[in-house]
């Protein structure tokens, strides 16, 4: 039987970062040698590896994640039968969430990354990265758009967030828990999401200009003012409980909404969905949403950014943009 094509996409991260003896890391290792740590791959996978960026986390931007989608789909469309990208760890959900709304093949393209350097004891960068390619060999894990894969356990790039700032096991979904657990290197997939969406326009390379905010306790509002000088493309508010502002707050936001600006918002608690009938007081989800509020369902604050970015990009009416973030958010 011929082994499984994966291709690897290195961007950077705690997986490729090094430094002699016990200074603070930096980007070190390229994809090829990456894979070359992990010889094991190969009796797992033909591996094709690829350096698309060596950076942090925070360096990464829209670039460098359309970059990565292009390095994905010319391997697809040259033979691969999954992806593999590795990524670090502090904005890979982003990432992965940006791909997955943009993927647009049925083979598995997995995010993977590592919580400690390779010049430590316990680096779990080649662990992850063997799970990440035997998810991306598996035939069960096509057709899932994107998926994440730390710690032996395999995400939805929709629910997957970064949890713990230290911890191997950092990368958790929230509410819901992971899709498949690897088990002596075989994908063991146990769940299916039960809607996969139709992928979105490739926004052009821009900057994404849109602020998330979480409001306070006490929240007075004033933050709305500072935010609108700032003349942002939209606002994700990071709202209490299941959607809620203060009255000064509220009165604020629909301010800035009769000036034209899109606003959506989230739970600030780390996961559930915003309701939209269970609270009537001024403030209250149901009053947010009658003054123009979007409620922004189970995504979080950080995707819906990223989804306002893509969506804002395709040249949607304010409408279509309401409906979509809804579907989407469910
Ligand atoms: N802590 C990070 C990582 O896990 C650094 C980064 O995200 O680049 O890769």
């Amino acid at each position: 039987m011929p082994k499984p094509i994966v291709a690897v996409g290195a961007l950077g991260g705690t997986i490729a970062m090094s430094a002699p003896g016990m200074e603070a890391v930096k980007p070190e290792l390229d994809a090829a040698a990456l894979v070359a740590s992990v010889p094991v791959l190969e009796d797992v996978a033909e591996i094709r590896s690829h350096s698309i960026s060596n950076v942090p986390s925070p360096a990464i931007v829209p670039s460098n994640v359309l970059a990565a989608l292009d390095f994905a789909r010319e391997a697809v469309d040259s033979g691969a039968d999954g992806v593999v990208l590795t990524h670090g760890t502090d904005t890979l959900e982003e990432s992965a969430y940006f791909l997955d709304l943009l993927w647009d093949r049925e083979e598995p393209l997995v995010l993977t990354g590592a919580m400690r350097s390779p010049n430590v004891p316990g680096a779990d960068g080649p662990a992850n990265l063997l799970a990440s390619v035997v998810t991306a060999s598996a035939p069960e894990a096509r057709g899932m758009g994107v998926l994440v894969a730390l710690d032996d356990t395999v995400h939805l790039a929709r629910l997957v967030t970064k949890s713990h700032a230290t911890a191997v096991s950092a990368f958790q979904s929230p509410g819901w828990g992971p899709v498949g657990r690897i088990v002596e290197r075989k994908l063991r997939l146990m769940l299916r999401p039960a809607r996969v969406f139709d992928p979105l326009p490739v926004p052009d390379v821009r900057d994404i200009e849109i602020p998330i905010v979480q409001s306070p306790f006490g929240d007075d509002g004033q933050w709305v003012t500072a935010i609108a000088t700032s003349n942002p493309r939209a606002l994700v508010i990071e709202a209490s409980g299941a959607g809620h502002l203060s009255i000064p707050a509220a009165d604020a936001v629909e301010e800035l909404m009769g000036e034209g600006l899109i606003v959506v918002m989230t739970t600030r608690t780390g996961s559930g969905s915003t309701t939209e009938h269970t609270y009537g007081y001024p403030g209250s989800e149901e009053d947010l949403i009658v003054r123009g509020v979007i409620p922004g369902g189970f995504l979080n604050a950080r995707r819906l950014r990223i989804l306002l970015h893509v969506l804002l990009s395709s040249g949607m009416t304010p409408n279509q943009i309401r409906n979509e973030v809804q579907f989407r958010g469910e």
